[in-house]
């Protein structure tokens, strides 16, 4: 079934974005005799050549530890980490530079604040309030938290749509509640929640933010500022940047007074066996060598992003998800999770009563790359009852065509298991 015969009349996109496949180098080849098409972003993305071109020309030029040389090379290698913590700071809207912290990525930030946060202000009694759609990256921590200090986790559940409870919300937060952690956007379901308006309920109490914006990221222009959100984090490798490098970014107010996560070289002011000081923001976050060539990648993704324009980039993504929803929905037997009102690029189905596993493996054969299982979300996967999902994810380098070649597998998956 191609587009040109379906009964669907998409309106093609007023932006195009298919000239710029051509800056990924990695989408223009086969996977079992078949050009590939990669419907797996919600797991990572892929790299422009530009990002590529960062990392080599950093190892081939630059590459020396930063903050602790004197010679050349460790000045430039300082001067683009630090030119990089400003291209981040730019593109979140944050006040300043020192409220950007460099991670490992999201799971790494969300760490940082459950332990950090957590060790001055969640005691015996208190409550952290999550998300029941949260990935396990937001849950784990929290939980470790709430056992090493005899606090509550606390769930706001969703509905059948995919979508918070948010009527739920007031009764959640109590005098107890020392946190929310929020996810932006759902990776399993797609749902992009209004985390202004949870930012706001909870301010109304004096409770701190902390929105997970792996997903979201990349779902639109983020401004800390006009979020208000306590905390954000992300990762680098979900937003066409390397991988190994994420962000915290965090209030002053917060990171103040919020005890060091990790000890070690570059955290700190001072060191004797009698008593350490630790260094000013952000660098009291920062132990060990940074990953200075993962965060000058991430940087140049950034400008990248910013200059192929994220608005538009989102808006093409959105033309996508509505085209690839119509098509899947008139597959027979297709069942989609995460119908909710506001959504990013990404659907998760199941194609009759066949595992997603066996769906993934035969679309895989097809060229076609999906996931498949829990996305790190059993919770979620918990609520409807079933083993998994078939995840597609979509980016703006994707194409209608790309939708109309996994419509055209699944009837083919669904052939073979008649
Ligand atoms: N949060 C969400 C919503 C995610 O989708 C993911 C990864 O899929 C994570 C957190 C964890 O990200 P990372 O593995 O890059 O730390």
């Amino acid at each position: 079934m191609s587009r040109n015969n379906s009964t669907i009349n998409h309106q093609p996109s007023t932006i195009s974005f298919s000239h710029f496949r051509a800056d990924f180098p990695i989408l223009s080849r086969e996977v079992y005799g078949q050009p590939l098409v990669y419907f797996d972003n919600g797991a990572t993305t892929q790299k422009p050549t530009c990002v590529l071109e960062t990392i080599q020309r950093f190892h081939n030029e630059i590459n020396a530890n930063i903050h602790r040389g004197v010679h050349k090379l460790s000045e430039e290698s300082t001067r683009e980490y630090e030119n990089a913590r400003e291209v981040v700071r730019s593109f979140l809207n944050a006040q300043k530079t020192s409220e950007i912290i460099f991670t490992s990525g999201t799971t790494a930030s969300i760490n940082l604040v459950a332990y950090s946060f957590g060790e001055v202000f969640v005691h015996q009694g208190d409550e952290v309030l999550i998300t029941e759609m949260e990935h396990h990256s937001n849950i784990v921590p929290w939980q470790l938290l709430c056992e090493r200090k005899g606090a509550t986790l606390k769930v706001l559940p969703f509905d059948d749509n995919g979508e918070l409870m948010l009527e739920k919300l007031p009764e959640l937060l109590t005098l107890r509640t020392r946190i929310v952690a929020v996810t932006q956007v759902s990776n399993t379901l797609g749902t992009v929640n209004p985390v202004r308006e949870i930012v706001r309920l909870a301010h109304s109490q004096n409770i701190p933010v902390l929105v997970d914006g792996a997903q979201g990221v990349k779902h639109g222009i983020v401004d800390v500022q006009q979020l208000d959100a306590d905390f954000y984090v992300f990762s680098g490798h979900k937003i066409y940047g390397p991988t190994g490098i994420g962000v915290l970014y965090g209030k002053e107010e917060w990171l103040d007074r919020m005890v060091p996560w990790q000890g070690g070289g570059d955290m700190i002011a001072t060191v004797s066996f009698r008593k350490t000081t630790f260094n000013e923001l952000p660098f009291k976050f920062e132990a060990g060598t940074a990953n200075y060539i993962g965060a000058a990648g991430l940087a140049t993704a950034l400008n990248y992003y910013s200059n192929i324009g994220i608005d538009a980039a989102t808006a093409y993504e959105d033309e996508l998800l509505r085209y690839a929803t119509q098509k899947l929905t008139q597959i027979e037997g297709l069942k989609i999770f995460g119908t909710a009102r506001s959504k990013a690029a990404i659907i998760s189905f199941l194609l009759e009563n066949i595992h997603p596993y066996d769906t993934g493996m035969i679309l895989d054969k097809m060229g076609i790359a999906v996931r498949t299982g829990n996305h790190c979300t059993q919770p979620v996967i918990d609520h409807f009852g079933i083993d998994g999902t078939v995840r597609a994810s979509l980016a703006f380098y994707n194409t209608f065509d790309e939708v109309d070649r996994l419509v055209e597998a699944l009837l083919k998956v669904k052939e073979m298991f008649r």
